[in-house]
């Protein structure tokens, strides 16, 4: 089943349970300061969640484009993470609740007129105190009790405001993907046999300011399953980055670089960022997002060196990640026709780009090789971490590169010093975080990943008249 097909059934099943179908926003959080970028399906809803706009009908599902930069490091490594993913959700606005919502869901999975997954493989976890959820997947679905998890982690709480119990759906993916004397394979352990799908939340209490939890008056349903994830499975590939979301630009990228998928491991992670960041990028470009040095821009910046510096593993030395947005238009474009309709914008944008970080790695070339001589000229061995720290930070510049050209020159590199910078910038970011403590959403490395640094000789992105 192509993607496309299952984010139609998606809307269709839920538009046939009395939904309105809401069209995806803006990556760009609108009048919401206590977001950097949408992150989840829920999130451009708050409005109604928080009772400051009545909706039309209670009842809204949608196919969310969002951004989770604090995925990052999981991209290419796991099977299941993107910076940028497609969150399906269906929502109550004080209406229908609990039993609804893990009914609807069971038949959406289960149903082979919806996607039919196997019952047998699906197993859920609840929150310890939430009998009520228990129950319905039980008595109700039917599910054994040694296919429902309690976790004490499963409850929705961002501080202030609407918070509840959560029940998640986790595929099992068989033997191949892990051993199930693992202990870490068990739905929610690290293991990725059991695969997330989809977070039903239950938002049932206020979280007040004094810290106490009142029931709400209207209780709602949020939930939010993974595009991406549903995809790998129903087209039994063995990651995301299998399907047919990805695949096209990697074939791209294989293509233009002169390198094949599956011959060796570097390069496949290398493609897998490549695909991944280059989606993220040409869709916050469609929603107006340049790359600058701070906030979002400065995000999409990073993303996009980010892809170039992984292009040179694949021996890249020219811009190409341009060349890739008509392919994410052609397999995104029936849903999201802005990316097929800026297009011309967004590669302008994405080259102008690739052309800056081109010429500012060969300044930091420039930077490296007086560092190589002042080591020398003072009887040092290695690079010094604040050295290798500031190329990285300052000119984009990954410490393998500078290491690669330390040794041609007869020198190492000190990585514990890099490492021990690299650890007081993220303290420094942590402190920030929690002093301005507007970051508490989902997890937290985002504001790590988009806490400023000093360029220098990195001016910013102008982007001629005749561009925009
Ligand atoms: P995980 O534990 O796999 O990181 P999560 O618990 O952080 O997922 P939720 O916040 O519950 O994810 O989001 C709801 C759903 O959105 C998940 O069940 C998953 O299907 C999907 N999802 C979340 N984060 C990502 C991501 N980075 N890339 C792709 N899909 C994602
Ligand atoms: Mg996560
Ligand atoms: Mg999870
Ligand atoms: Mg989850």
């Amino acid at each position: 089943m192509k993607a496309s097909e299952i984010r139609s059934k998606w809307l269709e099943f839920f538009a046939s349970k009395g939904h309105k179908i809401e069209p995806s926003s803006s990556l760009v959080p609108h009048n919401d300061p206590s977001l950097l970028w949408i992150n989840a399906g829920m999130a451009p809803l708050k409005p109604y969640f928080d009772g400051r706009v009545v909706p039309e009908n209670p009842r809204i599902v949608n196919a969310q484009k969002c951004i989770r930069t604090n995925d990052i490091e999981n991209v290419g490594k796991t099977r299941r993470h993107h910076t940028f993913f497609e969150m399906l959700g269906n929502f109550s606005i004080g209406e229908y609740f609990k039993e609804e919502a893990i009914t609807w869901a069971w038949e959406f999975l289960t149903d082979p007129k919806w996607i039919g997954f196997d019952p047998e493989r699906l197993s859920v976890t609840v929150y310890p105190e939430d009998t009520e959820a228990f129950e319905f997947w039980n008595k109700k679905i039917g599910l054994p009790e040694a296919r429902i998890y309690k976790l004490d982690e499963n409850f929705w709480d961002i501080g202030e405001g609407p918070c509840g119990p959560c029940t998640e759906i986790f595929y099992d993916r068989g033997d191949k993907y892990g051993d199930l004397n693992d202990p870490e394979c068990w739905p929610g352990g690290e293991n990725e046999r059991f695969l997330e799908v989809w977070n039903l939340v239950f938002s049932q209490f206020n979280h007040n300011k004094d810290g106490s939890y009142t029931p709400l008056p209207n209780k709602n349903i949020d939930t939010g399953a993974g595009l991406e994830r549903f995809a790998s499975i129903l087209q039994d590939v063995d990651s995301n980055f299998d399907t047919d979301l990805f695949q096209p630009i990697m074939e791209a990228t294989c293509r233009i670089a002169g390198v094949k998928y599956k011959e060796n491991e570097e390069f496949d992670v290398a493609l897998k960022v490549i695909a991944d960041h280059v989606r993220t990028v040409a869709f916050a470009v469609g929603d107006g997002v340049l790359p600058t040095n701070e906030g979002r821009g400065y995000v999409i910046r990073r993303l996009l060196r980010r892809a170039v510096r992984y292009g040179k593993v694949l021996g890249m030395d020219k811009p190409f990640l341009y060349q890739l947005v008509p392919v994410v238009g052609e397999i995104m474009g029936v849903y999201y026709n802005e990316v097929v309709e800026k297009r011309e914008f967004i590669e302008k944008i994405i080259r102008i780009e690739e052309e800056r970080f081109h010429e500012t790695l060969s300044d930091g070339l420039a930077i490296l090789a007086g560092m190589v001589e002042s080591t020398r000229a003072a009887g040092g061995r290695a690079i010094s971490g604040p050295d290798a720290f500031k190329l990285y930070d300052t000119y984009g510049f990954p410490v393998d590169l500078t290491e690669d050209f330390a040794n041609e020159q007869g020198l190492a590199v000190d990585r514990e010093g890099f490492e021990a910078a690299m650890e007081e910038q993220r303290e420094r970011a942590r402190s920030n975080r929690s002093k301005s403590g507007s970051m508490k959403v989902q997890g937290g490395a985002l504001s790590e990943f988009t806490d400023k640094s000093e360029f220098v000789g990195y001016t910013e992105l102008v982007v001629p008249a005749k561009v925009l």
